[in-house]
């Protein structure tokens, strides 16, 4: 069959559905039709009431875009179609002069990209068509009023004119008329507007550049419907690639390469009188979850002015008491229930009023913060609308972060100087900063800041991504500023009138005070409850409670239920009491990698410099005897912590250099002795120095003497590790503990260092539990983090109880990537040219992944009981937990903070790849 481009939703002149669906379910469709669409056609086939249109679909968009900008094949014959059959089935011809159909074009991808893409409104007006509006609404000003707006937004969104001169034209009406306000524009006033606006179009348009609107050689505003309606098509195809969006889906991981679907559809007007508004509403509550209706709504406007916060908005619990809008208002509280009994899930939804009657133009899955994900997904379990295992898939891993984010200390003192709305939970502290570039630049020197503004339009998502917080003097819950915040997880306070901001001048006054705030003035805001405060206040992190206590409970139960797929831990990553206490407050079920080395680090590191340069034995001996004693104190702190848990010690891992000084400081310091004339004596001593630490250099440290190498050269260092392990462990057990220590071998890349390492430390375990008459069982296990271990894991199995994947060493040494450098260096340039899909240090690159297939499968066949887990960075990667799951990984384990993260993104992972979620069975 040949491909489709075009379905509608919608009734027919007969009023009967006559809807197209693009796939068997939402989520089906929604890959063709984009989300708006596919929920468009949702709406009209449960009966609500949806504008008549039809969609084109996201393949054509990316194959359009793909083309250099060319339309396939047939498709604008087949577009054509349906334009045709929507003008039947409306009974109205778009452009007609005496009754015109005028339709919207929108963008809808298959993820929302809120505010992101091109909108165009009122098309199919013209200086005839016009003249028809006026004839059928009886309504001059509103007439004209429509075509101004409309060659407004052509020109801006798909001529790209610059909307400020736009503006600067209603500026100067208002003050030629004198009059403060648009409404208060006249019929005549609009219409003299509407050729001011024709007059920008005509010298701002580039003729040469865009010939079709200039058949004579000068551009002039289309006056031909269908040709406005392919040019606004396009444009919403080319709003895909806009710098915007491309950002907005690297933030939000959203692929390139799906393209956006254009929704043509009947125009609703808000706009026609005191009976007529336009408003976007929540099911429940975004931020906190609160089941309440939630939104605003404006009487006597058309959509845009709602999201772009130009106006200040009424709530939508105000909506059913507003005179002449009572019935409407109650029929939309009726559909939030028929939408949160269809989709059983909170709805955002975009609605208008017409004379009196309501009209659905959106509905999707209501983006949420992190608590308030967590109290609906809660709710709708105790309403028996979905199961627990919905419930864990409702909540997005990464979100949860926002929970473990900082919050003003409850016992902090602070006088609050304004308030605005509480738009997206959390605090954040930093410097004032009034425009996005600012907040770039404050990124980038590392000092924090808030992203001050009157509002936020789109081209603020650099700036919001680089800022703490974002405060706005204006706009509603729903406006960008808020709906991005919430999207990202970043503070947000919103509409705080009393701030009164010119960010030219880069200063904000608060009225009612006599603060005034300059760029660079530290301020903290509470994004939970909208307060600002002059000065920082102390911020804390909260604890694991209430809700996302009780979903990870429930994550929980998915890892450890045996009947719904292997069992599937979450260990973490510690190497002090102190991290590990806190991970195991956060939930971890042991210790997958204590790094020894940062033991090392302080007062230890004068005495393990003096093992390292030591002249003699004697003095080697000594500074080991010390190291035991700290070290067996260290693993007694940490095995109290994970008492009955295991604990994965790794031997001394890193080039031995990283714990001497810097020869480079102590030539200088040499030659600055010379220059005193200090005796010969003196400088010999330095000089000798200097020429033991050049001996520990190395050119390429990272493949240098570390890892099991340096217990191989220096075996005293292994054993003195092993005995303090072992010590630990037996003290402990002799006062009733039940300390579970592992000890892993590092950078093993031939079995033969396996069999030698575990030689050594099974001799030293013994001697120590014969020494202390206890019995002690430490299973020996390595790191797989080189290339030649992964395939050679058949080998080293039969030697190992245990493997732990290190996935940055084992990324580092695929890529031949340095680890410490190409971050910065150049991986962002990967990005940038798609070289790279994702940061491999961060997400499990597929390569790696194949080398982590085979010491999986390899270990096993050495070892059918072998144990493995990862402990490199992507262990708290929830992307990278879904393939650890699917390479067989019976762990993962990452550092503290991520422990929640990966508990959820664990359970789903399972839940993922053992059939999906249970349903509520109906
Ligand atoms: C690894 O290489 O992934 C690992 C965990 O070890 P380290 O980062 O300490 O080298
Ligand atoms: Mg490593």
């Amino acid at each position: 069959m040949a491909e489709k481009h075009v379905y509608k939703f919608g009734v027919d002149e007969n009023g009967n559905n006559v809807t197209e669906v693009a796939g068997k379910t939402v989520d089906e469709a929604k890959w063709i039709t984009g989300g708006k669409g596919a929920n468009l056609a949702e709406m009209a086939n449960i009966g609500l009431p949806v504008p008549p249109g039809f969609s084109i679909t996201c393949q054509t968009c990316v194959a359009y875009s793909s083309a250099g900008n060319v339309w396939p094949d047939g498709v604008l014959d087949e577009i054509d179609e349906y334009r045709k059959d929507l003008e039947k089935r409306m009974g109205k011809k778009i452009g007609d002069p005496d009754d015109p159909l005028l339709v919207s074009v929108r963008s809808g991808a298959p993820f929302s990209m809120p505010g992101m893409m091109d909108t165009v409104l009122n098309l199919g007006l013209n200086d005839e068509s016009v003249n028809g509006l006026i004839k059928q609404t009886n309504n001059e000003r509103f007439a004209w009023d429509s075509y101004r707006r409309f060659v407004q937004m052509f020109s801006d969104v798909v001529m790209g004119v610059d909307g400020q001169l736009f503006e600067d034209a209603i500026n100067e009406k208002k003050a030629e008329k004198g009059v403060k306000l648009d409404t208060e524009l006249t019929a005549d006033d609009l219409k003299d507007l509407t050729e001011t606006f024709k007059g920008i179009f005509a010298k701002n348009v580039d003729s040469q550049a865009h010939p079709e609107v200039a058949p004579d050689g000068v551009a002039e505003f289309p006056q031909d419907p269908y040709l406005q309606l392919r040019l606004a098509e396009q444009a919403v195809f080319g709003s895909w690639n806009t710098e915007r969006a491309v950002l907005y889906r690297k933030q939000n991981k959203i692929p390139d390469d799906l393209g956006t679907a254009v929704n043509v559809q009947v125009m609703v007007f808000g706009n026609k009188g005191n009976t007529s508004a336009t408003g976007v509403a929540f099911t429940r509550n975004p931020a906190d979850g609160t089941n309440e209706r939630y939104g605003d709504f404006l009487v006597n406007a058309q959509g845009e002015d709602v999201v772009a916060g130009i106006r200040n908005t009424e709530p939508i619990a105000d909506l059913p008491k507003t005179p002449g809008l009572e019935e409407a208002g109650k029929e939309l509280y009726h559909v939030f229930e028929i939408l949160e009994d269809h989709y059983a899930d909170m709805m955002d939804l975009e609605f208008t009023i017409e004379q009196g009657k309501l009209w659905m133009l959106q509905t999707r899955v209501g983006k949420r913060t992190a608590l308030s994900a967590l109290k609906v997904a809660m709710q709708m379990v105790d309403e028996g609308r979905i199961t627990r295992e919905q419930a864990i898939m409702r909540v997005a891993p990464e979100q949860l972060d926002q929970l473990l984010h900082p919050q003003f200390d409850p016992k902090a003192k602070f006088d609050v100087v304004a308030k605005g709305m509480n738009a997206s939970p959390g605090a954040a502290v930093g410097a004032v900063v009034f425009s996005s570039d600012a907040a770039v630049h404050y990124h980038n020197i590392e000092k924090p800041c808030i992203l001050v503004r009157w509002e936020t339009t789109p081209d603020d998502l650099k700036g919001m991504v680089a800022a703490e917080g974002i405060l706005t003097s204006h706009g509603g819950k729903t406006s960008h500023a808020a709906v991005i915040a919430r999207g990202m997880g970043a503070p947000c306070v919103c509409g705080a009138e009393a701030l009164k901001i010119d960010a030219k001048a880069k200063e904000c006054k608060i009225s009612g005070t006599d603060v005034v705030l300059h760029e660079g003035d530290i301020i903290s805001i509470n994004g939970t409850t909208g307060d600002i405060i002059v000065g920082a206040v102390p911020l804390t992190r909260p604890e694991l409670t209430g809700d996302l206590e009780t979903i990870l409970e429930w994550a929980d139960d998915v890892r450890h239920d045996a009947s719904r797929g292997r069992l599937f831990g979450v260990r973490t990553n510690a190497d002090n009491p102190a991290d590990a206490q806190l991970s195991v407050d956060f939930g971890a079920e042991g210790i997958g990698l204590d790094r020894t080395e940062h033991m090392f680090l302080g007062d230890r590191k004068q005495i393990i410099q003096s093992f390292i340069l030591a002249d003699n034995d004697g003095q080697k001996q000594q500074a080991l005897g010390q190291l035991l004693q700290a070290q067996t104190g260290d693993f007694e702190g940490m095995f109290k912590a994970m008492d009955g848990k295991t604990v994965i010690v790794r031997l001394l891992d890193p080039p031995l250099h990283e714990f001497l000084d810097d020869p480079r400081d102590l030539a200088v310091e040499i030659a600055r002795a010379e220059g005193r004339g200090e005796t010969e004596v003196q400088l010999k001593a330095m000089r000798d120095r200097l020429a033991r630490l050049d001996s520990f250099q190395e050119a390429n440290p990272m493949l240098g003497l570390r890892g099991c190498r340096l217990g191989i050269v220096y075996p005293e260092l292994n054993d003195m590790q092993v005995r303090a392990i072992a010590g630990a462990a037996a003290a402990l057990k002799k006062q009733g503990f039940d300390p579970k220590p592992e000890i892993m071998v590092p950078l093993i890349s031939t079995v033969e260092e396996l069999k030698l390492v575990r030689e050594q430390i099974e001799a030293g375990v013994q001697a120590v539990a014969e020494a202390e008459g206890v019995e002690l069982n430490i299973p020996v296990g390595c790191m797989i983090e080189l290339p030649r271990a992964a395939v050679t894991a058949d080998e080293i199995g039969e030697y190992a109880d245990f493997f732990s994947f290190g996935t940055n060493d084992l990324t580092q040494t695929t890529f031949g990537f340095s680890r410490d450098d190409v971050e910065s260096a150049f991986i962002p340039q990967y990005l940038a040219k798609k070289i790279l899909k994702t940061n491999p240090f961060e997400t499990l690159d597929k390569g790696v992944a194949k080398l982590v297939k085979m010491g999986v499968e390899g270990g096993h066949k050495a070892n059918p009981t072998i144990v493995c887990g990862v402990c490199g960075e992507t262990g708290g990667d929830p992307d990278s937990i879904q393939m650890y799951y699917d390479l067989g990984l019976d762990y993962v384990s990452c550092s503290p903070y991520r422990v929640p993260i990966a508990r959820l993104a664990a359970a789903q992972a399972k839940i993922n790849s053992n059939g999906g979620p249970e349903k509520i069975s109906k």
